[in-house]
């Protein structure tokens, strides 16, 4: 049987995984690798300043960091919602960027 407090505990943590897309203790993001199908298809670079891809558009000073889809994990790193299984770098950039509301 559960009682309102067990309750309150599961419902903690379903909130939890469910805000983190991760079960606690989970292993941490490995960064995005170079050869990822969709990472190339979106032309993802680690450095973009130092690498810029074609059709990077130029002087826009967009990367991760000021992109929508990324939330912050470190100084360097951070999660993207287009790809939820690893994490990418600040400094980086994809054709996926938008603008942050
Ligand atoms: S969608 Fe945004 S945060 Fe994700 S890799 Fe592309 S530019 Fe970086």
């Amino acid at each position: 049987m559960v009682n309102r407090r067990h309750f309150v505990q599961l419902g903690t943590a379903a909130a939890a995984v469910t805000l983190t897309g991760r079960a606690g203790g989970a292993a941490p993001l490995e960064p995005l690798p170079a050869d990822n199908p969709q990472a190339i298809a979106l032309k993802y670079v680690e450095d973009v300043a130092a690498n810029p891809p074609d059709g990077f558009p130029a002087g826009s000073g967009q990367d991760c960091s000021n992109c929508l889809h990324y939330k912050s994990l470190d100084d360097t790193w951070g999660s993207c919602a287009l790809f939820p299984t690893f994490k990418v770098r600040g400094a980086g950039w994809c054709a996926g960027w938008v603008k942050q509301s």
